[in-house]
C-alpha cells in the first residue's frame, strides 16, 4: 500500500441505505478480447457491477468491450495508455499516458465518465496523483490482491479473496496482461482461473451478506 493519497478501501459504507456491507471487484490490464467477455458473463449472470481500469491502447483496440462494460452497467477507469512504470517516466510522459487513456476509452464509448486512475503495478509518486488530478481523476489502489495474475491455483484465489475481504475492501483481479507481458499462445489459458475463481467468490460474498458494487460515482 502507498503513503500517498490513494484510496484502498471505500469508508463510505452508509451511502447504502440497506446497510449491506459493500466489496469493490476491480479489473486491471484489459480489456482482452478473449477473456474479457467470459469475465462480463460471469458478472451478469450473477448481477454483479465491477469497475475496469483498462489500459488505453486495448480500449481502441476493444471499443466494443469497453462499450458492453458500460452498457451492462459497470464503471471503466484508466489504467494508463500502454502500461509503464509511471514512476521510470519522464513527467510529460506521465501526463500523456493518463491524457491518452482517457480520451481512448472516450473514443471507445463517449458516454464512458472515467472518474478513476489505478497506475500500472501500484507505483503511485506525487507526480501521478497531481497529473491524474488534472485530468479529473481519483486515485484507486486494493485492499485485496490474490496475486491471480500469477496464476497460483483457483483456490489459492478464491481463498485469498475470502481471507481478506471486509467491509469496504476493494478488491485486485485481472481480465487481461499489460503488453509487455503478453507471451504468444497466451489467449485461451490467460485469465482462466481468474474466470473460475469469479464464478466462486460472488455467491461466497454474497453468502457471507456483502453487495458487491462499483466504485462510487465522484462528484
Ligand atoms: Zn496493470
Amino acid at each position: 500500500m502507498s503513503h500517498l493519497d490513494c484510496l484502498s478501501e471505500v469508508y463510505s459504507e452508509c451511502a447504502n441505505g440497506a446497510g449491506q456491507p459493500s466489496v469493490y471487484l476491480t479489473f486491471d490490464d484489459g480489456p482482452h478480447p478473449f477473456c474479457t467477455p467470459k469475465v462480463l458473463d460471469v458478472l451478469a449472470e450473477h448481477c454483479v457491477p465491477a469497475t475496469f481500469f483498462v489500459i488505453g491502447q486495448y480500449a481502441a483496440d476493444q471499443p466494443a468491450l469497453i462499450q458492453r462494460m458500460i452498457a451492462e452497467g459497470h464503471k471503466v477507469a484508466n489504467h494508463t495508455m500502454t502500461h509503464p512504470d509511471l514512476s521510470e517516466c519522464e513527467p510529460d510522459e506521465v501526463q500523456r499516458e493518463i491524457f491518452e487513456a482517457n480520451r481512448a476509452i472516450k473514443a471507445a464509448c463517449p458516454r464512458a465518465s472515467v472518474q478513476y486512475i489505478r497506475a500500472p503495478y501500484g507505483v503511485w509518486t506525487e507526480e501521478v496523483i497531481a497529473s491524474a488530478a488534472s485530468a479529473g481523476l481519483s486515485a484507486v489502489h486494493w485492499s485485496a490482491d490474490p496475486r491471480d495474475w500469477s496464476r497460483p491455483g483457483v483456490d489459492a484465489i478464491v481463498d485469498a479473496v475470502l481471507a481478506s475481504v471486509r467491509p469496504g475492501a476493494i478488491v485486485l483481479l485481472h481480465d487481461g496482461c499489460p503488453p509487455r507481458e503478453m507471451k504468444p499462445g497466451d489467449d485461451a489459458d490467460l485469465r482462466s482461473q481468474t474466470i473460475m475463481a469469479l464464478s466462486r467468490i460472488i455467491p461466497a460474498l454474497h453468502d457471507r451478506g456483502f453487495a458487491m458494487r462499483s466504485l462510487p460515482q465522484q462528484h
